[in-house]
């Protein structure tokens, strides 16, 4: 692995000009230290650096590219659309297919809006449940991540929680006391929380897997007691499946656990690695978006020609019968191996795995919400981080955020994963 001088170079010249070097902040690698890998190209489950270093990537720029870097069926499909014209600003055929490949697999979403992220999504479908509901208040829990919506920096998971920033500034007391703050997966005070103030929420928003606090499953009725308790008292069940979308399965979060939420975020997979978000849930609630009713909602560059067309050609490979079930069993592979060579040099640790989703924890114990999360052993984690990253494995820069793998992460990718994790360990 040769030093990354280019690439520290580049970092030091852009951080004149973009704030922090940086376009989102956990590419600035605060949590980790060292200069941020700056990408030159990617292909598969590789990208290289600006020195020609070759990192096996378990980010796949934080989601979208489940089928790995420059996907050929996607790449064309983009080509293909960009020579017809690259937005119109008008209604036009490929946002239509996009919305009933996605209405297949997610039978929750009667009607779809287009976004351009899945900010914009989780927003808009919190400002639609308060027009339907009337009420103001929303619950979140604690540690999950949302996008950067005012409303939604409470408590928050991400790039927020790795900058010690979970309450940004800049949102005003009134929007903070607007959102209501829970533990994952504490039904107790989930239930307690309904009963008193039940009647007065909006909505309740929550991602079905956790994605943003490290990679945190709900425990076995957590889900079941939020569509129930929701229904009960008026409030809207919105299941965030930006990150969990077509990730952990073909019908989402949802289609796994089998529960129906209101209104569902997408982004990420649904763009094929072009920026785009959506929202989408039962008619009667979507229909109050304008044009059809009071809720206003808008974007010029939304539904993008080239968006949709990238994300219906990704969207068509995962499709294919066995997609997800040949990524969940490599990934699984992969996860066990890393639980037996932590087993092996003694390290506490705790791997999960949702789907091509996963987590590492250095912990002794299971972690099952974002107190849990920050628990762990995160100077450990950094340590750790760095070992892989100079052994070509490029693992999320925090310990606050999922890993992902790709269609391209073949059985040798996960073979050289795990050798090198074995170096790394020994290297500490
Ligand atoms: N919701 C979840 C669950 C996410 O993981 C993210 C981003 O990581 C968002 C919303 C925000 O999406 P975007 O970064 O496209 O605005």
């Amino acid at each position: 692995m040769k030093a990354r001088e280019r690439s520290a170079r580049y970092f030091e010249k852009a951080s004149r000009v973009l704030v922090g070097g940086v376009n989102s902040p956990v590419r600035a690698f605060k949590a980790v230290g060292g200069t941020p890998v700056v990408v030159k190209r990617g292909l598969g489950p590789y990208f290289w650096d600006l020195d020609g270093n070759r990192y096996i990537d378990y980010v796949q720029s934080w989601g979208p590219l489940i089928l790995g870097h420059a996907a050929p069926g996607v790449v064309k499909a983009i080509e293909r659309s960009a020579k017809l014209g690259s937005s119109f600003g008008a209604c036009h055929e490929g946002e239509l297919a996009l919305a009933l490949k996605i209405r297949e697999a997610i039978p929750s979403i009667e009607k779809i809006r287009f976004v351009s992220s899945g900010t914009e999504a989780t927003l808009s479908a919190l400002r639609l449940a308060r027009g339907v509901t009337g009420r103001s208040l929303i619950l979140k829990f604690e540690g999950c991540y949302h996008g950067h919506g005012d409303s939604l920096l409470v408590k928050a998971g991400s790039g927020a929680a790795t900058l010690g920033i979970p309450d940004s500034k800049g949102v005003t007391p009134a929007q903070a006391r607007e959102t209501l703050t829970l533990p994952y997966n504490d039904i107790p005070a989930l239930r307690r929380l309904f009963r008193a103030r039940g009647g007065s929420l909006a909505a309740v928003i929550v991602e079905p897997v956790a994605g943003n606090m490290g990679m945190v499953l709900p425990v076995p009725g957590f889900l079941e007691e939020l569509r129930r308790l929701s229904y009960a008292s008026g409030t809207l069940l919105i299941f965030d499946e930006v990150m969990t979308g077509f990730r952990v399965g073909a019908g989402g979060a949802q289609g796994r656990f089998g529960i129906k939420p209101d209104l569902t975020c997408l982004g990420k997979v649904i763009g094929g690695g072009l920026p785009v978000g959506a929202f989408g849930g039962k008619a009667r609630y979507m229909d109050h978006l304008a044009p059809l009713g009071p809720v206003y909602q808008a974007g010029t560059l939304s539904g993008n020609p080239l968006a949709m067309a990238s994300g219906l050609a990704m969207l068509k490979v995962c499709a294919k019968l066995g997609f997800y079930q040949n990524l969940e069993h490599r990934l699984a592979r992969l996860c066990q191996g890393w639980r037996d060579i932590f087993a092996v040099h003694g390290i506490p640790a705790q791997v999960s795995q949702a789907g091509s989703m996963f987590g590492i924890y250095f912990s002794g114990s299971p972690v099952r919400n974002f107190d849990e999360a920050k628990a762990c052993d995160l100077a450990f984690f950094k340590r750790f981080f760095n070992a892989m990253l100079q052994q070509g494995v490029y693992l999320a820069p925090s310990a606050f955020e999922a890993g992902f793998i790709s269609a391209a992460h073949s059985d040798k990718i996960i073979d050289e994963t795990l050798k090198a994790t074995e170096r790394a360990l020994k290297s500490l």
